[in-house]
C-alpha cells in the first residue's frame, strides 16, 4: 500500500497522511482531493521527509478521493513555498495557496457561460434595469460578477436575460492566446541600451540564475532594454514574468508591450474576472507552447503561480514599497522573486531609477550585477530641480501653492505646455474639525482621522475603508455649518488650481478617480493629446507615464513623507520626488521641478536639489549603519491584536516576558502600536532589531511556538517590515 503526505489548505490541520488507492498515480506536487470527516479538502502531495505529520497507523489511513487533472507543482515551486514560509514565519499552506488559481481552474478547462448586453433598448425600463443597462456597457462576465458591477441583485439580471436584454456567450477557457512576435517592432537601441540588452539576452540564453540591478535614470529606456531579454525568452520558448507594483501601471505597460510584440501579454491581478483567471492560470501551467502563456504581467500575486518553464523574471519599479504585502503572508515580492529565479535557474532584472538601498548594497557586494543607463534616451535632459522654501515664500491663507510655483504654471499655460502637481494624499483634507467645539472627526474603528472626500461627499478612513456622509451639524455640539477642513489633499489642490487658473483644464489623478483600466486609458489619451493642462495627483502619477509636453513638476509638500519617523522615510521621499521629477522634460523641451519644503536643510532635500544621488545614498547608508537597520542589521515586528484591549495587552506582555536574551538581538516593547486601534482591534507591538548573524526566524519560532493565547488574540510576525504602524 502507498501512503501520501498532503499539505492541506487549513493552517490548523497543516499536514495529513492518506492512502493512495490501487491504480492511482500520485507524485510530489500532485493536487488532490481528500476526505476530512464528512467534508472534502484540497491538498498538495509533498515529500514526506520534508514535512512532519502525526504518525497514523496504515490501517487508519483514509484513501484520497481524486487527483486533479493539472500538472503537479514542480519541485522548484515547492522549494520556493517552503523557503517563503520559513523566511516570513508564515504557515506553509497559506503560501502554497497563492500558487493555485481557483478551484474551477483546477477542475479543468472546457467552457463557461458569460453574459453581455444585447443592445436592445426598450422604451420603458424599471429603475433597476436602467441602472444595470448603464453599468454593464461593454462588460461581459458571469451573472454574479455583473450583479456586483451593477449593484443589482442576480434576480434582476436573470429577468433581463428573460427579456432579451442580456445574452449568453460561451467562453472557451482553453482558447489559445495569440503568440507574441519577438520581431514585431524592435527598436534601434542606443549604444548603452544595446550593451545592457546584450548582457540580458546572453543571460536568458544561459538558463542560469543571474540577478541584475538595472539602474537607469527616468526616461533612459529601461523598458525598451529589458524587452530585448523578453524577446529572447519568447524565442527560446520560455515564459516571462513581469511584476509591476500596482495594477494602475499595467494599462500603460500593456500598451507598450503590444506596440513592441504585436499582442498584449497575459495579465494576473486581483481584479480579473473569474473566467479570465481560469484561462490565464491554465495557460500558465501549460507553458509557452501551443497558445499557453508566454509573458505574464501582474501584481505581486503572480509570483507564486505554477509556471511551466520560467525563463526570466522582471521586477519593474523594483524599489516600490507596494511589493511588500502587509496582510496574510507578509512577504516582499521583490525579494521572493530573486529566490524564485534562483530555484528556476533563470535571470532576474530589478529595474529602477531609484533602487532600494538594500539592492544597491547587494550590487556593491557583487551579488547582483549592476547595469547602468546613465542618460535619458534621445538626448533629453534630466530636469532642473529647485527648492521652494515655504518659510520664505508663504502661500496666501488657505492656499498651498506658493507664488513662484504659480508663476511657473502660468508660464506653462501660456506656452501650451503641461504641469504636474504632486501631493501624496488622497481626498480633500486630512482632518476635519468643528470650529465651534473643536471636535475632530475620527474613525470609530481605528486610531485615525477621517479624511474628507468632496468628490463623494464623504468622510473616509484610509485604514479600514469606513465611510460616513459629511454631517450638516457637529455630532458633538450640534452647531451647524461649523466644519473646517484642515490641510490639503489632492482634491483641494485641484480646487486651488481651478480658482487660480479658471481656464486651465485640470485632471485629478488618484486611486479614487483612476479605478478602472478605461479611466486610466482615457487619462493617458487626454494627456497625450494635450487636452489636459494641469495634472494633480498622488503617487499614482509618479511612475511610468511619458508625456513629452509636460515640462513642470511641482511637489506640494516634500516634508510629508519625512514625518512619522518611519525607518525608510528619507529613502521613500527621495524615491518619490525623484520619480515624479522624472516625469518632467521627457521630450525635446527641458523640464523644471519645484520642491516646496519647510526643511531645505534636510539631507534628502538637499541631495535632491543638488541632483546628487550618491550623496543621498552615502548619507542614508551611514544612517542605516548607525541604526543597525537594513541592510546592515535586520528588523522584525511582532504585532499582537484583539478586540479586547486587556487581552491584547496581556498577550503582548506574555510575549515580552519570555523574550530571549541574546547578544545579537534586541527586543523593544511591547508598546501600543502607533496605530493602536485598527479595524476595531487593539494592537500592541514588539520590535526586534537583530544583527545579520542572528538566526532571526529560528529564534522567533522557538520563542512564540510554545505560547498559547486566548482565541480572540492574533499574533503575527512581520519579517523585514516596511510598515511601522
Ligand atoms: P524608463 O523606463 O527608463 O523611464 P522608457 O523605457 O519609458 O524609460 O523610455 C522613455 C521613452 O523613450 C519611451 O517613450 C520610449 O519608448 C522611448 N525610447 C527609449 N529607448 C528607445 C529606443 N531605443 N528607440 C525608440 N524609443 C525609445
Ligand atoms: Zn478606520
Amino acid at each position: 500500500m502507498l501512503r501520501v503526505r498532503l499539505l492541506v489548505f487549513n493552517a490548523a490541520l497543516g499536514v495529513l497522511d492518506y492512502r493512495v488507492p490501487e491504480g492511482v498515480q500520485v507524485e510530489p506536487g500532485s493536487i488532490v482531493i481528500a476526505p476530512l470527516g464528512p467534508r472534502q479538502i484540497l491538498g498538495i502531495a509533498w515529500e514526506p521527509e520534508r514535512l512532519e505529520a502525526q504518525d497514523v497507523p496504515e490501517a487508519k489511513l483514509r484513501p484520497i478521493l481524486e487527483v486533479l487533472p493539472v500538472p503537479p507543482l514542480k519541485a522548484e515551486l515547492r522549494r520556493l513555498i517552503e523557503w517563503t514560509a520559513d523566511y516570513y514565519c508564515a504557515p506553509l499552506s497559506a503560501v502554497a495557496r497563492m500558487a493555485l488559481g481557483s478551484m474551477a481552474a483546477l477542475r479543468g478547462g472546457g467552457t463557461t457561460t458569460e453574459y453581455r448586453l444585447t443592445g436592445l433598448e426598450p422604451k420603458r425600463l424599471t429603475p433597476q434595469r436602467a441602472a444595470a443597462m448603464d453599468a454593464l456597457h461593454g462588460e461581459q462576465a458571469s451573472i454574479r460578477e455583473l450583479a456586483e458591477l451593477a449593484s443589482v441583485s442576480e434576480g434582476v439580471l436573470r429577468g433581463m436575460v428573460g427579456a432579451g436584454l442580456l445574452e449568453a456567450v460561451t467562453v472557451d477557457l482553453d482558447k489559445p492566446y495569440p503568440p507574441a512576435n519577438p520581431q514585431h517592432n524592435a527598436p534601434t537601441l542606443s549604444e548603452d541600451q544595446r550593451k545592457a540588452a546584450d548582457t540580458f539576452v546572453d543571460a536568458v540564453k544561459a538558463d542560469e540564475f543571474a540577478p541584475f540591478l538595472l539602474d537607469g535614470v527616468t526616461g533612459s529606456g529601461k523598458t525598451e532594454t529589458y524587452f530585448e531579454a523578453v524577446a529572447a525568452a519568447i524565442e527560446g520558448g520560455k515564459q516571462v514574468l513581469v511584476l509591476l507594483p500596482e495594477i494602475a501601471l499595467t494599462e500603460n505597460f500593456l500598451r507598450r508591450f503590444e506596440e513592441r510584440f504585436g499582442v498584449a501579454p497575459i495579465q494576473w491581478h486581483s481584479s480579473l474576472k473569474a473566467s479570465e483567471r481560469r484561462r490565464a492560470w491554465r495557460a500558465i501551467v501549460k507553458g509557452a507552447a501551443d497558445g499557453g502563456a508566454q509573458v505574464v504581467v501582474g501584481a505581486r500575486s503572480a509570483l507564486f503561480l505554477p509556471y511551466a518553464r520560467l525563463g526570466l523574471i522582471i521586477v519593474d519599479e523594483a524599489h516600490e514599497v507596494s511589493f511588500k504585502q502587509d496582510e496574510g503572508v507578509r512577504y516582499n515580492a521583490r525579494d521572493v522573486a530573486v529566490i524564485r529565479a534562483r530555484y528556476e535557474k533563470a535571470p532576474i532584472i530589478l529595474a529602477s531609477a531609484t533602487p532600494a538601498l538594500e539592492s544597491m548594497q547587494l550590487a556593491e557586494a557583487g551579488i547582483y550585477t549592476k547595469i547602468e543607463l546613465p542618460a535619458r534616451f534621445g538626448g533629453a535632459q534630466l530636469p532642473d530641480i529647485q527648492i521652494l522654501d515655504l518659510r520664505k515664500d508663504v502661500p496666501d491663507k488657505g492656499r498651498w501653492i506658493a507664488k513662484p510655483l504659480v508663476a511657473q504654471m502660468q508660464a506653462r499655460l501660456e506656452r501650451g505646455e503641461q504641469s504636474l502637481l504632486f501631493l501624496n494624499r488622497r481626498g480633500y483634507a486630512p482632518l476635519t474639525l468643528c470650529r465651534n467645539c473643536g471636535h475632530r472627526f475620527q474613525c470609530s474603528h481605528c486610531t485615525a482621522w477621517l479624511v474628507e472626500h468632496r468628490f463623494s461627499q464623504r468622510l473616509a478612513c484610509h485604514h479600514c475603508g469606513h465611510e460616513e456622509p459629511v454631517p450638516d451639524a457637529c455630532p458633538e455640539c450640534s452647531a451647524k455649518d461649523c466644519l473646517v477642513a484642515c490641510g490639503p489633499g489632492v482634491e483641494r489642490i485641484a480646487d486651488e488650481v481651478a480658482e487660480i487658473f479658471p481656464e486651465a483644464r485640470v485632471a485629478l489623478i488618484t486611486s479614487d478617480t483612476m479605478n478602472s483600466p478605461e479611466a486610466i486609458a482615457e487619462f493617458v489619451a487626454k494627456a497625450e493629446n494635450k487636452a489636459i493642462d494641469v495634472i494633480v495627483g498622488t503617487q499614482l502619477v509618479t511612475k511610468g507615464y511619458h508625456f513629452p509636453d509636460l515640462t513642470l513638476v511641482g511637489v506640494i509638500d516634500a516634508d510629508l513623507g519625512l514625518e512619522g519617523g518611519d525607518l525608510r522615510a528619507a529613502e521613500r521621499t527621495y524615491q518619490q520626488v525623484a520619480q515624479v521629477a522624472g516625469r518632467a522634460g521627457r521630450g525635446e523641451k527641458p523640464g523644471e521641478v519645484l520642491i516646496q519644503t519647510r526643511h531645505p536643510e534636510a539631507p534628502v532635500i538637499a541631495a535632491l536639489a543638488a541632483g546628487d544621488r550618491d550623496a543621498f545614498y552615502d548619507a542614508e547608508t551611514e544612517a542605516r549603519r548607525d541604526a543597525g537597520a537594513p541592510p546592515f542589521g535586520r528588523w522584525a515586528a511582532i504585532i499582537v491584536s484583539s478586540e479586547d484591549m486587556a487581552e491584547a495587552r496581556d498577550a503582548a506582555r506574555a510575549i515580552g516576558g519570555t523574550a530571549p536574551d541574546l547578544p545579537d538581538m534586541l527586543v523593544l516593547g511591547p508598546a501600543p502600536a502607533p496605530l493602536s486601534l485598527l479595524r476595531g482591534r487593539h494592537r500592541f507591538r514588539l520590535l526586534i532589531n537583530a544583527r545579520r548573524s542572528a538566526q532571526l526566524q529560528k529564534i522567533v519560532r522557538a520563542w512564540l511556538g510554545p505560547l498559547n493565547f486566548p482565541k480572540g488574540v492574533r499574533v503575527h510576525v512581520d519579517v523585514d517590515p516596511y510598515s511601522f504602524v
